[in-house]
């Protein structure tokens, strides 16, 4: 461990001056050191038959933030990037799994970490047995970087659904190094041709022939000297036009994974690469794959509500059971819930996290609207979407809140009624609901009712009195919830 810690410190030196250039370009901070196993893998092609297994691999996904437990990324944002990460290694037949829940850590000195304290957070944190991976807000100014015997750490927003970091760092970990390996941090006119070497490094040449022991080592990886995120052209080729030492002109493919190209250009490992990536595993990684691979996948069927069922008013409690129809396989369930406020701005999602096709909600609020939806993920399986959004109304319960939205004050006329019209009743609402206009009688029989189908605003409804004595009554206006009552007179 000390050899190590030598050597890290050796490489922050090293990382110090050039860095903020990545820092702008919001690069990737992994040391730019040749592994020693790879050197073995590239010289000795023969040694490392591919397998045609799956190789099915465990993450350890740490979800960092402050002391006071802020800035964690949302569950469901890491769902979708693990699902991107194994969109990126299909091809190389390479299955990363979660091997347990996301562990949240509470800590700010890592959440905005040099690379001291990412080294020490990795160190305090990693589990055995599975690729530990860090999100965090700040790692060390990069979108990520990787240590090969610790794991790898990434800025949250690096994270999106369309971005490669993940599939890049975890590149890393297994040994990978940049397409454009010994030009990291240095500094080049590109107009010129290529010294021979940089960092030590003999530069690739735009033949190729000195493939094996110039750049990253491999021979389907063509030479890349690009040490800055860059955007390809539509054929995926870098703008950037490169000379190597011999004067040569070339352009970067920006489709590898391993490359500083953006995330809308890179979407592949070469045959080469896989090969590293799977022998690496198979190698001097195999402790971290499973003695048999986990679960099938996730059924497609979408989460479907069981309770409330679709535009159910809730009566009469403060919290409830919300249930969906359980997904086959589903391991656990994210589930948003909305409240849609009478001013027609929407409320930010509350999160709630399930193993089970249910969860109880406390402290609903009476007279709103709400939404909700559910997303199901297995250890395996990140990419089920949320289901469709489902409603439900809560109604005039008594509330221990303050936020009682309620049935404003309601206008009936004419009042007094001349005998056998029609009385006229008018009220706002601050949500579509069922309601029940019934007339009483002064003391409390009900002679006359009828149902409506009451809208978000203003509402206006008749209810016959053809038949009524002249006298005293009571209109309510009732729902399941609770009723607001008013005199009314017959003449
Ligand atoms: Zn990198």
């Amino acid at each position: 461990m000390r050899l190590f810690l030598l050597l890290i410190s050796s490489i922050i030196l090293f990382t110090t001056g050039p860095l903020p250039a990545q820092k702008a370009g919001r690069g990737c901070g992994t040391i730019p050191e040749f592994n020693d196993w790879l050197v073995y893998f590239q010289q000795n092609p023969a040694a490392f038959p591919r397998s045609p297994k799956t190789l099915y691999v465990p993450l350890a996904v740490h979800i960092v933030g402050t002391d006071e437990g802020k800035g964690f990324i949302p569950d469901h944002e890491v769902l979708d990037a693990f699902c991107t990460l194994n969109q990126d290694y299909e091809a190389a037949n390479i299955r990363f799994f979660l091997s347990g829940p996301f562990r949240h850590i509470r800590n700010s000195q890592y959440f905005e970490h040099d690379y001291g304290k990412g080294i020490e957070m990795m160190q305090a944190y990693n589990l055995p047995n599975a690729v530990n991976c860090y999100i965090v807000g700040d790692a060390a100014g990069n979108c990520g970087y990787a240590f090969y015997t610790l794991g790898v750490v990434l800025d949250k927003s690096c994270m999106e659904e369309t971005s490669h970091t993940w599939a890049h760092e975890i590149g890393h970990f297994l040994s990978l190094p940049h397409t454009f390996h010994g030009w990291e941090s240095f500094s080049h006119d590109f107009s010129q041709p290529a010294p021979t070497a940089v960092n030590g490094r003999p530069a690739e040449l735009a033949d190729g022939s000195n493939c094996l022991v110039a750049g990253d080592g491999f021979c389907d990886t063509p030479a890349d000297y690009l040490n800055y995120r860059w955007a390809c052209q539509g054929n995926g080729m870098s703008a950037q036009v490169q000379k190597d030492p011999h004067g040569r002109a070339f352009r970067s493919d920006g489709s590898l994974l391993m490359s500083y190209a953006m995330d809308e250009c890179a979407n592949r490992f070469s045959e080469r690469q896989i090969d590293a990536l799977r022998a690496n595993l198979e190698g001097p990684r195999a402790g971290l794959l499973p003695e048999q691979p986990p679960l099938p996948p996730m059924g497609n069927a979408p989460a479907a509500p069981l309770s409330p069922e679709q535009d159910q008013l809730i009566t009469n409690v403060s919290s409830l059971a919300l249930s969906w129809l359980p997904v086959p396989n589903a391991e656990g369930y994210i589930v948003q819930l909305n409240l849609l406020s009478t001013l027609g701005e929407e409320i930010p999602f509350t999160m709630y996290h399930s193993t089970e096709p249910a969860i109880e909600i406390d402290g609903l609020l009476s007279e709103r609207s709400w939404r909700w939806r559910v997303r199901p993920y297995n250890r395996f399986d990140g990419c089920a979407s949320f289901s469709e959004a489902f409603s439900f109304s809560t109604g005039n319960f008594i509330s221990n809140t303050k936020e009682q939205a309620s049935l404003g004050e309601f206008r009936l006329h004419p009042n007094p009624l001349p005998a056998g019209a029609p009385v006229k009743v008018e009220f706002e609402l601050p949500y579509a609901f069922n309601l029940q206009l019934t007339i009483y009688t002064s003391t409390g029989q009900p002679v006359r009712h009828q149902p409506l189908d009451a809208r978000y605003g203003h509402n206006e409804a008749s209810v016959p009195t053809t038949g009524l004595p002249a006298g005293l009554y009571w209109l309510g206006i009732e729902h399941t919830g609770g009723r607001k009552f008013q005199k009314i007179i017959v003449q």
